[in-house]
């Protein structure tokens, strides 16, 4: 027997009118190349997006038109992300960090008609254009008197003056919640970079989801600065959450790497709540070091991406009253799939058994499945010892990739996906990712976890950035090295101290490596294969081999 309530979709459209009609006098704030401070209401930000769509439809846009953007977090931007979606057509938000080859594969893999664009990046688009031959046009988001001159994109058009002469009349229409509703290509290390088409239905239920006590806990009284790029998983889901719980939003456009932009629009705009991952997060730490300015209106920030460092987390919470929501997930889970928050059981631990717990990455929100297998599929126990290939399946978790040419290894036929990574779970469901599943350090047949030598080496004063890396051993087959960016002068044997007593003494890293930098993905994580790459010279002081 079916039951019978109302079958209305789940679509982007239906959070625009529930936003639209209950907290329509609620402010988007964004920087812009145009504008230093622009303002605006969601009643005008949902007007304009109606504008964007019958734009869409003027400039031949199919029905269900990939639209890209290669932009930052600005009003814009949200625009498109309501505008294209509603219409029924897919958002392609481009990553403009990845390389050129990169680029121009995954525009044309997606079929993009129509890319809209930030005048920055139009020197990236002009190269990778002849290489994009079924792009019908172009679009610069701003004004006609920030066009970019001597522009050589073919077809090109001014957003400002697209959208003053469209109407602001149109009627979402009405479709299957199932229907694709946004697009964003991992950037695989690996191959080319592969498409994960979200659907209206997986959006909605992962703002649900973020918006949940135990997650982000969002309401209305909140002012949200996604520091996350636009570009990476819907900038983890805000803009759409925030719309839909009557947040203000603020927007750093292209400076969200400025500290002191970020302190600025924290306490003038209000901010609340705050998500980036943690290499945005190290030069705010320092700025408010040397500046001594207060981010007095920002109780917790969503910290994920890559391995939160204890040091990060105690310094937010102790210096500056801010809770660390630590969380796990990945492009293919739209991407939240875990989230640390206390439960009644460990809200007061403290000392050693506090810093042991905040380091995990947290608990499934509901509707994410979780498991932790070993190298023949048996399912290991929630016991935080037994650590196997962390799998995961819910309603916001892509079920295959977007064209992708062969099979896709991470899809099992059971209907898991497996995410790559390795982690162990307790009793109370806290998952603790110990390493990305080719990180892992494998020394004398027995594992060692990068990530919580990485977390020791943050705790130190010296120690600004670092990676720990399995590199050959003779004896031992691989041994860690780290690989440190020092904030202040370095005592190679002082620092391997450090480690003594805080992990297994077989952990200790056989050697500490200063660089002056390391490399960075597309999506600011450090990328271990190409400093793998980088050290492929290098040998142990002790390895004889
Ligand atoms: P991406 O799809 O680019 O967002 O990358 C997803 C991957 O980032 C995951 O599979 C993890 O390896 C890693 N990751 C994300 N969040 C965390 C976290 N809190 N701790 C450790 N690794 C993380």
């Amino acid at each position: 027997m079916l039951g019978l309530m109302m079958d209305r979709q789940l679509t982007l459209a239906t959070l625009a009118r529930h936003a639209e009609r209950n907290h329509a006098r609620r402010e988007v704030v964004s920087v812009t190349a145009d504008h230093d401070r622009h303002r605006y209401t969601f009643a005008e930000a949902l007007s304009r997006a109606r504008r964007l769509s019958n734009v869409l439809t003027r400039l031949g846009a199919a029905d269900d038109a990939r639209i890209a953007t290669m932009a930052w977090n600005d009003f814009r931007h949200l625009e498109l992300y309501f505008g294209v979606s509603c219409s029924g057509r897919v958002l392609h938000t481009i990553n403009p960090r990845l390389f050129a080859e990169q680029l121009s594969y995954i525009v044309n893999h997606a079929d993009d008609e129509w890319i809209f664009f930030d005048i920055a990046f139009t020197a990236i688009l002009e190269k990778i254009a002849p290489l994009c031959p079924r792009v019908k046009g172009y679009v610069a988001m701003t004004s006609q008197a920030h066009m970019p001159a001597h522009c050589t994109l073919p077809n090109l058009h001014c957003y400002e003056t697209l959208l003053a002469h469209e109407s602001d009349q149109c009627e979402w229409p009405e479709f299957d919640e199932r229907r694709a509703s946004s697009l964003c290509y991992t950037s695989g290390t690996t191959g080319h970079p592969k498409g994960v088409l979200y659907s209206h239905r997986s959006t909605v239920l992962h703002s649900y989801a973020l918006a949940l006590p135990d997650s982000a806990n969002l309401s209305a009284l909140d002012g949200i600065l996604p520091v996350v790029p636009m570009f990476h998983v819907n900038a983890w889901g805000y803009p759409y959450a925030g719309m839909m719980v009557g947040a203000k939003l603020v927007f750093p456009g292209h400076r969200l790497s400025s500290p002191e932009l970020l302190v600025d629009l924290i306490s003038e705009e209000g901010v609340t709540i705050a998500g980036g991952v943690p290499t945005v997060w190290l030069p705010l730490l320092d700025y408010l070091r040397s500046s001594g300015r207060s981010i007095a209106p920002l109780n917790r920030t969503v910290i994920g991406g890559s391995a939160c460092p204890l040091a990060m987390i105690e310094e937010f919470r102790d210096k500056h009253g801010v809770a660390v929501l630590h969380g796990w997930g990945m492009t293919e889970m739209s991407p939240v799939g875990v989230v640390n928050s206390p439960t009644s059981a460990n809200i007061c631990l403290t000392g050693e058994a506090l810093a042991a717990q905040v380091v995990k990455q947290g608990r499934a929100l509901p509707g994410v499945e979780l498991k932790i297998t070993d190298d023949d599929n048996r399912e290991l126990p929630w016991d935080g010892e037994s650590f196997g290939a962390l799998k995961v399946r819910g309603p916001w978790i892509c079920s295959e990739y977007y064209r992708l040419d062969g099979v896709s290894q991470a899809h099992g036929a059971d209907g898991w996906f497996d995410t790559g990574d390795v982690a162990t779970i307790d009793a109370d469901g806290y998952v603790k990712i110990t390493d990305r599943a080719k990180d892992v350090i494998k020394s004398g047949g027995e594992w060692i976890s990068s990530l919580d030598l990485e977390n020791v080496a943050m705790s130190h004063p010296a120690v600004r950035e670092c990676a720990v890396v399995g590199m050959g051993h003779g004896k031992w087959q691989e041994r860690p090295l780290l690989v440190v960016v020092a904030a202040q002068a370095i005592d190679k044997a002082e620092l391997l101290n450090w480690f003594e007593g805080k992990v297994a003494k077989w952990w200790i890293p056989n050697d500490v490596l200063e660089v002056e930098s390391l490399p960075h993905t597309a999506t600011g994580k450090i990328s271990k294969l190409e400093l793998r790459r980088q050290l492929s010279a290098y040998r142990f002081p002790d390895d004889q081999a």
